[in-house]
């Protein structure tokens, strides 16, 4: 099929106001298919309901005190405590501890492996404490169920709409040329060499790719604070895209909590692509992050894919392989920073020791997931940073 979708899911929730902004700006908010989206939730061999806290409290895979104890520890997180007092706990001794071992073993373990693999034990309670607050933050905005909403024509309809912008107001945007060197006169940052060997000068650069390109632009020897960057270590991600020939259920996330299925969660796009009355696309997406010298980034596709058929037929009996009409596996060495302990101590400043040389990127949203709005919002900090030629303090926990 022809027409564009996303390389990986991208959804924009109720709460993502700078995004919406953005949205805005660049006049493609018509473009925005708002749906009200349910969660079911795969343990013991069948599904669950699991969108709102009626569902929660009728959540048959935990016993009746478990599932007290489960809702408890979620309201807890949800209206107490603060991130600076969660970052020195371990999620993997938090949430056994007040959740209950059996909430830790079929909720929260396998959420958080969904998002930290092998590194989940050793995640401070930060990054669970800041999830919840973000889902309360959308229920405050007058929305009893979650609401998430896909840009028509995938994000490129957005991306487009901002080159016309960038046309309109003489921005040059060179894309395929990548930075091979910060060039620097007497210490300072005073311009950038291409591939070709090109070579740029400007006032002030802003750096704003993954941490660990950084220190390949610039010449060893810059002192602690690169030594810094140079230890960040990203997740990747690991995601199957399948479109199939008919929808594979009419949840748009399900979470699996099930030894025997090699992923966590299956995020479906039908009720997204069947807008204006339209066909839709029945597109599937199955991510999975861990480093990158581990399964499943070093899982060979058709392996991968085979092992994923298998259990896909196993959480929804309706499917069959002869079902896929086109799948690929994608993958991305640097799709989310590593926020392991006391992450907070460890963010880098965005007015990097090299006179003229700024760094924005999602190594500094902590205790935020990354995501497009708030990378907005660090876009903002970062033009304040550079007007004034000084540091910012940045805020981007959720209230
Ligand atoms: C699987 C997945 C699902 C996601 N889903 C959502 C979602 O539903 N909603 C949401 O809001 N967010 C979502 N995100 C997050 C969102 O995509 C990220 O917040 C965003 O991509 C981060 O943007 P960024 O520009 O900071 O970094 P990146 O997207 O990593 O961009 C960095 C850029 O730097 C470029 N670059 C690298 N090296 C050089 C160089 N030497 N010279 C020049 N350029 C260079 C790269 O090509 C790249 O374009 C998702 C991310 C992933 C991985």
């Amino acid at each position: 099929d022809s027409k564009p979708i996303d390389r990986y899911y991208h959804f924009i929730m109720t709460a993502d106001t700078h995004l919406l902004e953005l949205i805005d700006a660049m006049g493609v908010r018509d473009r925005l298919n708002w749906v009200e989206t349910e969660t079911q939730f795969y343990a013991n061999g069948r599904m669950y309901r699991f969108t709102s806290p009626l569902d929660l409290l009728r959540f048959g895979a935990l016993g009746p005190i478990d599932r007290v104890r489960f809702i408890a520890t979620m309201a807890y997180l949800t209206k107490f405590g603060s991130w600076q007092n969660m970052e020195t706990k371990r999620a993997c001794q938090f949430l056994p501890r007040w959740g209950g071992r059996r909430a830790w073993d079929v909720v929260f373990r396998p959420m958080l492996n969904m998002k930290f693999g092998e590194l989940t034990d050793q995640m401070s309670m930060a990054w669970m404490w800041a999830r919840s607050r973000m889902v309360k933050q959308y229920r405050e905005k007058g929305v009893a169920r979650e609401r998430r909403a896909w840009v028509k024509g995938s994000l490129k309809t957005l991306l487009d709409a901002c080159d016309r912008w960038f046309d309109q107001n003489n921005v040059t945007v060179e894309r395929h040329n990548p930075a091979e060197r910060i060039v620097l006169d007497g210490g300072r940052a005073v311009g950038v060499r291409d591939r070709e060997g090109r070579e740029r000068r400007f006032d002030r650069i802003l750096f704003c790719a993954p941490s660990t390109e950084l220190t390949r632009l610039l010449p060893e020897g810059q002192g602690p604070y690169f030594d810094l960057i140079r230890d960040q270590r990203y997740f990747g991600v690991t995601c199957l895209v399948a479109a199939l020939s008919e929808p594979l259920s009419p949840y748009f996330w399900t979470y699996v909590s099930d030894p025997r299925v090699p992923f966590v969660g299956v995020i479906d796009y039908a009720s997204f692509t069947r807008h204006d009355g339209g066909q839709g696309q029945n597109v599937i997406y199955i991510p999975h992050y861990s480093l990158t010298h581990v399964a499943p980034y070093t899982t060979p596709d058709a392996d991968l894919l085979a092992d994923y058929c298998r259990a896909l037929s196993r959480v929804f009996p309706g499917f069959s392989e002869s079902k896929i009409r086109e799948a690929r596996i994608l993958r991305d060495p640097t799709a989310a920073i590593v926020c392991d302990g006391r992450y907070s101590q460890r963010i880098p400043a965005m007015k990097t020791p090299v006179p003229g040389l700024f760094l924005a990127n999602l190594s500094q949203i902590y205790p935020q997931d990354r995501g497009l709005s708030v990378g907005l919002k660090l876009a903002q900090y970062a033009v304040e940073a550079l007007e004034r030629d000084a540091d910012v303090a940045m805020d981007f926990a959720p209230y």
